[in-house]
């Protein structure tokens, strides 16, 4: 059923990001990869995905801290593969202290890329959407869209943003078959939390390996989330199945905001 849908998924250079690609891929979809890194490291994984699942996988560096990148980045995919019928903004990056020391150019970053890239892609790719009268809008959240941790003030302040923006979309675009949904995931073991370790360790004044057993103590099933599961999430959402499911904040936390 997604056999020959379009993609864009922001921030698929890596992480959960990159699973949601491959996964769409696996199903048929074609596949917009965005982010930064090694070029040699983005072109093979570009090609790679190409050559396993037989689909189109193009590649946009786009920076998606400037709103001006975040519609082109639309555009970009629009143009090379004919529409964007899957979006889902993913791109974000953390950084954990406490406020008072809380620089003030983390906090611009922080909510311009978790949030306002998520506002200004789905701005762009939406009246397509509706002219199709199709489209899955994801949004990678968190579990910190619903419950906060000290020393992350911007990360938490964005991700409860999207959790409003997630649902003002569902309403607005319900009745052009059209889902926007975000998935509210808990510790997921990828690049953002390995480099937010000795940071945390810092802040409360502890070893990393006390914040490995400090995370997962956030987790009742004491283990992290894997990347394949969250795409999998990602695979259902975009689904026939999943066609009543809008406005919703899904979790795969292992329990954390159960707590
Ligand atoms: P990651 O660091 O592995 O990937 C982040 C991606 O964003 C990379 O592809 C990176 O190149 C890209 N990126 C960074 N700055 C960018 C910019 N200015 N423009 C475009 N792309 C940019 O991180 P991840 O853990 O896979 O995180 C992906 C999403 O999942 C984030 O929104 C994050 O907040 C969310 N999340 C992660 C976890 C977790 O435990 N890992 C938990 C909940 C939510």
């Amino acid at each position: 059923m997604l056999k020959g849908k379009n993609a864009v998924v922001t921030g698929s250079t890596s992480g959960i990001g990159l699973a949601y690609a491959r996964a769409l891929a696996a199903e048929g979809v074609n596949v917009t990869l965005n982010g930064f890194g090694d070029p040699a490291a983005i072109e093979k994984e570009r090609s790679g995905i190409e050559s396993e699942f037989g689909v189109k996988a193009i590649y946009s560096g786009a920076d998606l801290t400037k709103g001006s990148e975040c519609a082109g980045l639309v555009k970009f995919a629009e143009g090379e593969l004919g529409s964007v019928d899957i979006l889902i903004n993913n791109a974000g990056v953390q950084h954990v202290e406490p406020i008072e020391d809380f620089p003030d150019d983390k906090w611009d970053l922080i909510i311009a890329l978790n949030l306002s890239a998520a506002f200004h892609a789905i701005k762009a790719a939406v009246p397509g959407m509706k002219a199709r009268k199709w489209g899955r809008i994801i949004n990678t959240a968190s579990a910190h869209a619903l419950v906060a941790s000290p020393f992350k003030s911007a990360y938490v302040s964005a991700k409860h943003g999207i959790a409003g923006l997630t649902k003002t979309v569902a309403l607005e675009t319900a009745t052009f078959g059209i889902t926007c949904n975000a998935i509210c995931p808990g510790y997921v073991w990828t690049p953002l939390v390995e480099k937010q370790i000795p940071d945390t360790a810092k802040a409360r004044g502890i070893t990393e390996q006390q914040v490995k057993e400090f995370l997962l103590a956030e987790q009742p099933t004491k283990e992290f989330v894997t990347v394949e599961q969250v795409a999998a999430l990602a695979v259902f959402l975009c689904g026939d199945n999943a066609k009543s499911i809008t406005g919703a904040l899904q979790q795969i936390d292992g329990g954390w905001v159960a707590e």
